[in-house]
């Protein structure tokens, strides 16, 4: 099957936090979406492998992803090796992505930074003939996808353009509920972290307002782009 998006991610569930709203708009529009985690989170405070599994499948059926694949590169671990690179183009041949996102380069979670620069890096190889891979024992053709956009987790930076997620903040929200292990829960027992507080919540909430406002729009996503992006007078002449 090939996607139109894919959305690549260090943890199950930083995906939904950042681009939640995004990836529903799309899904929304026809547009086949996937999500292929880094790690499966094992070293995260609450949860567990299997509850993230789990919450990770909910999140999907609110938002309509199509795939989802997990890498298992191991949590806290994302080494730019040859191996993972070449784990990384491979899903990029398979699908065959117009557009893929990765987390913004820097970042208080060095796994984030660390799957940035994975992501780049693929970016770039994915598209050189004399880079080998295989799916299924067949070789798999050169392919670069359009465009490479990040997205925020923490920390901030200057967005090159802001999606408009109004009619999806729901979708967001709901699919970030999903994980009922990691964020705020009233009735858990477990250790606290930075994002099961109350607080967090509000901040994701608070951050897709100030950028939605900042489009004049209800909410939104920043996104960022090395690349200099073509405009196109159309949607403001027409
Ligand atoms: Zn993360």
């Amino acid at each position: 099957m090939n996607l139109d998006i894919l959305v690549f991610a260090a943890h199950p569930d930083d995906a939904e936090l950042s681009m939640g709203g995004t990836i529903s708009k799309l899904t929304q529009e026809n547009y086949k979406v996937g999500i292929v985690d880094l790690t499966k989170g094992e070293l995260g405070t609450r949860g567990n492998e299997k509850t993230r599994q789990k919450e990770a499948a909910k999140a999907d059926k609110i938002l309509n992803v199509s795939v989802r694949v997990n890498l298992g590169i191991p949590d806290g671990d994302i080494q730019r090796t040859k191996e993972n690179l070449m784990m990384v183009i491979r899903e990029i041949r398979k699908f065959k992505p117009k557009i893929i996102f990765a987390p913004y380069c820097r970042d208080r979670h060095p796994d984030h930074q660390d799957a940035s620069a994975l992501v780049k890096e693929a970016m770039f190889s994915t598209g050189l003939p004399k880079v080998k891979t295989f799916g299924n024992r067949i070789e798999q053709k050169a392919y670069r996808p359009k465009k490479l956009f990040y997205y925020m987790q923490t920390y901030t930076f200057e967005p090159t353009f802001i999606v408009d997620i109004s009619e999806s903040f729901k979708d967001k929200m709901e699919a970030i509920m999903a994980y009922q292990s990691q964020l705020y829960n009233s009735n858990s027992k477990e250790p606290s972290t930075f994002i099961s507080s109350k607080n967090f919540i509000e901040f994701i909430e608070g951050r897709s307002k100030f950028y939605g406002f900042s489009i004049g729009k209800g909410y939104g996503e920043p996104f960022y782009c090395e690349e200099a992006i073509e405009y196109n007078f159309n949607d403001l002449l027409k």
